[in-house]
């Protein structure tokens, strides 16, 4: 089933496994919309304007978050971040879930506008784990995995803001999980 039109936060530490857990949901659940973000950091290789993020040169993001053209938004490990406010009301309206996949600071942002938001933290098995997830990546220097670890801690600490904490040992369970609490009626 799908219900009715929510939007959904789902944040958690940088390596988490965040992008491939909604990736399976969204597999088994093509009617979710996961909201493409603008963020003013580099394109890593195989990510596709448009589709993973809008890049944006930190002047135009700045304007456009000054147009208030932003609903959230965040500067992560030295870049900033954002939720195109537009396209968001849009699917909303039209009846569409949206998730957002968005760091400590956004899912803050959405929760005091928007209280009636679901917000999901997405949690490691382990520290040990987090690290080894993001060093096995290969997609950031050593130095930006070390800020990634350290902005981790403080991310971990949070859990407890969220409505739910999924601690994401097995991509399918999680997938799962995470479409019962969004099929699961609020209140
Ligand atoms: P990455 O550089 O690994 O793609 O993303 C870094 C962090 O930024 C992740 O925790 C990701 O969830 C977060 N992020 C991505 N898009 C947004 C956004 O639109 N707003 C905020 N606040 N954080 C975002």
């Amino acid at each position: 089933m799908t219900g009715s039109a929510r939007l959904v936060v789902i944040s958690g530490p940088s390596g988490v496994g965040k992008g491939t857990v909604i990736a399976a949901a969204i597999k088994q659940r093509p009617d979710l919309l996961l909201s493409v973000s603008a963020t003013t950091r580099e394109p890593r290789p195989g990510e596709i304007e448009g589709r993973s993020y809008h890049y944006l040169t930190r002047p135009e993001f700045e304007r456009r978050r000054a147009a208030g053209e932003m609903l959230e938004s965040a500067e992560f490990a030295g870049n900033l971040y954002g939720t195109p406010r537009l396209a968001v009301g849009e699917a909303l309206a039209a009846g569409r879930t949206v998730l957002l996949e968005i760091d400590l600071a956004g899912a803050r942002q959405v929760k005091a506008a928007m209280p009636a938001a679901l917000t999901v933290f997405l949690a490691p098995p382990s520290m040990f784990d987090l690290a080894a997830r993001l060093r096995s990546r290969g997609t950031e220097d050593p130095v930006a995995v070390d800020r990634r670890l350290q902005v981790a801690e403080s991310e971990l600490a949070a859990r407890g803001e969220f409505d739910a904490v999924l601690v994401n040992t097995d991509v399918g369970d999680t997938a799962r999980a995470l479409l019962d609490l969004i099929d699961t009626p609020p209140g």
